[in-house]
Order: structure tokens, then C-alpha cells, then sequence
């Protein structure tokens, strides 16, 4: 039988509210337009969405693939919308953001496994919002090279890929990804001319402090820049159970050697995700 723990007062996050919350919250639910703030339940909402920032997921709300921490639906693939590139750089445009993180489902079932809209998305971005940086948060087109080239060659500020999780539990973490095929996808963007490459790691799903340390050394080893690393939560029963509620003085050390390991960002805390705050790395 496993112990239930209790959440820690570090992990209280705030209410959301606000006049400029409410203002995104219409943006994004007249377009019809998905986030990762939502669909993965982040606790930062409140934050991101008061300060007028969010991540849109683009290629539809849900994910051919099953990752046993991720909230986000899994099933077939739907049928992509043709106008959501265009909506979502009007959206850029209507935030005024000055830097923006795109992420997507994974699309195994497409042969471009999205690539294509990845690639449009970015160009409409661009011709609407040309002041503004772009953070792309990828999937590893499932080592289809080809297809990683479309976002090479659009070469956004900051391209970004999740290894999750250290190499011992990403089976079981990420059912259909591979370790060493993320780490590639990272050291092919770099070699392909993106000047800033980042990951992010999830602590609490059972891995130890030496296999955390020697992830980041991996990360390094392609030159990846930026890093986050951030305590899983579990968002319902049939996810994956948290085995440990870091303390933040461990993501305190976590960010010190990381430093020490020559990232020039390593936002770590227990609310830190992926792209919190993204803005201040560009
Ligand atoms: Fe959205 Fe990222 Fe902020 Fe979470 S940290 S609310 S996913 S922008
Ligand atoms: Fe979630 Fe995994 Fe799909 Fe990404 S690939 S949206 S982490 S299920």
C-alpha cells in the first residue's frame, strides 16, 4: 500500500483572477485555441496568465502518445485546423507579447508529424508579431530527421525539447520516447545552427540525486543552454504516483551545479515548468 503524502506549503499556488487573466482566458476561448496551462493543469496560471503570458499547444488538444505524468488527452490525432497558425499569431498579436512559447502535441499518426504547421505557424508568427522572439517547445518527430529540418530551418530564438526525466525510469515515464533519441534531437538542433537549445526535468517520480546530476551532465554534453527543473505533481489518480516532494533547497543545489555545469539559465524550483519564465532567458 503506498503512503499518501501530503502536498507541502511550497506547493500552494495562487488563485487566478484579474482584469488581464480574464483578458487572455477570452482570447484564447474565442479562437479556440489550446494551451498547456490548461491542459497540462500547470499551478502557474494564476501567475503567467495575470502577468499576460501563456503557451499555446498547437495541432489539436489531443496527443497520439501516453506519457504517464502528462494531463493532456491521448487518443487518435484530429483533423488539424487549417486556420489555427493564422490564430494564433493574430493572439501573439492581440497579447502583445514580446516573447512567445508554442508547444504541440505529439502527431505520430502525420507523416510530417506536423511539421509543416510547426513551420507555418512560426512564418505567420513572424509576419505579424516581427519584434517578437519564438520559443518552440518540440516533440522528437520520432527520430524522423526530415522532419525535425522544417523547425531547424525556421530557426526560432529558443527550440526547446524535454528529456522529462533521468535515463533509469523514462520507460516508464515516457512510454514512447527514448532517452538517448531526445538527447539526439537536442544535439542535432544545436549542430543545425540553434544558437539557444533548453530541456527541462520533473523531480519526484523516484529518481536519485546522482542520476539527476548525471542527466544535466548528458544535456551538456550537446550543448544544450537553458534548464528546468521542476517537482511532478500527479494531476489525477491514474497518473503516475510522486514518490518524493523535493525541498527547495535541494532545487537550490540542483541550480548551483547545473550553473557550475556552464548552463547560462537553470530555472529550478517546485513550480518551475518548462516555460516559466521563459521570457527572461532570451
Ligand atoms: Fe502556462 Fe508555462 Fe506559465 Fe504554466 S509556466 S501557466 S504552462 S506559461
Ligand atoms: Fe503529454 Fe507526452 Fe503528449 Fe507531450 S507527448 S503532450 S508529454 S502525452
Amino acid at each position: 500500500q503506498p503512503v499518501k503524502i501530503g502536498k507541502p506549503k511550497w506547493l500552494k499556488s495562487k488563485i487566478s483572477s484579474g482584469e488581464e487573466y480574464k483578458k487572455l482566458k477570452n482570447i484564447v476561448d474565442e479562437n479556440n485555441l489550446h494551451t498547456i496551462c490548461q491542459s497540462g493543469k500547470c499551478p502557474n496560471q494564476a501567475e503567467c496568465w495575470g502577468a499576460g503570458t501563456a503557451t499555446f499547444m498547437i495541432l489539436g488538444n489531443t496527443c497520439t502518445r501516453s506519457c504517464q505524468f502528462c494531463n493532456v488527452a491521448t487518443g487518435k490525432g484530429e483533423e488539424l485546423d487549417p486556420f489555427e497558425p493564422l490564430k494564433i499569431a493574430r493572439s501573439v498579436e492581440l497579447m502583445k507579447l514580446q516573447h512567445c512559447v508554442i508547444t504541440s502535441v505529439d502527431r505520430d499518426d502525420l507523416a510530417d508529424g506536423g511539421a509543416n504547421a510547426w513551420k507555418k505557424t512560426v512564418d505567420l508568427i513572424r509576419k505579424y508579431n516581427p519584434a517578437t522572439t519564438i520559443e518552440t517547445l518540440i516533440p522528437d518527430f520520432k527520430g524522423e530527421w526530415e522532419n525535425l529540418q522544417y523547425i531547424i530551418d525556421v530557426k526560432p530564438e529558443i527550440v526547446s525539447h524535454n528529456i522529462e526525466t533521468v535515463e533509469r525510469i523514462t520507460k516508464e515515464v515516457r512510454i514512447q520516447a527514448k532517452y538517448w533519441r531526445s538527447i539526439e534531437v537536442l544535439d542535432r538542433l544545436k549542430k543545425g545552427g540553434i544558437q539557444r537549445t533548453k530541456s527541462g526535468i520533473m523531480v519526484g517520480l523516484g529518481e536519485t540525486k546522482a542520476e539527476v546530476i548525471k542527466t544535466m551532465n548528458d544535456l551538456r554534453s550537446v550543448d544544450v543552454n537553458i534548464l528546468t527543473i521542476g517537482q511532478y505533481l500527479q494531476p489525477t489518480k491514474k497518473h503516475l504516483p510522486v514518490s518524493e516532494f523535493v525541498h527547495p533547497d535541494v532545487f537550490a543545489e540542483y541550480k548551483n551545479i547545473g550553473m557550475e555545469l556552464g548552463f547560462t539559465h537553470v530555472e529550478s524550483g517546485p513550480l518551475v515548468r518548462s516555460s516559466y519564465h521563459a521570457e527572461r532567458h532570451i
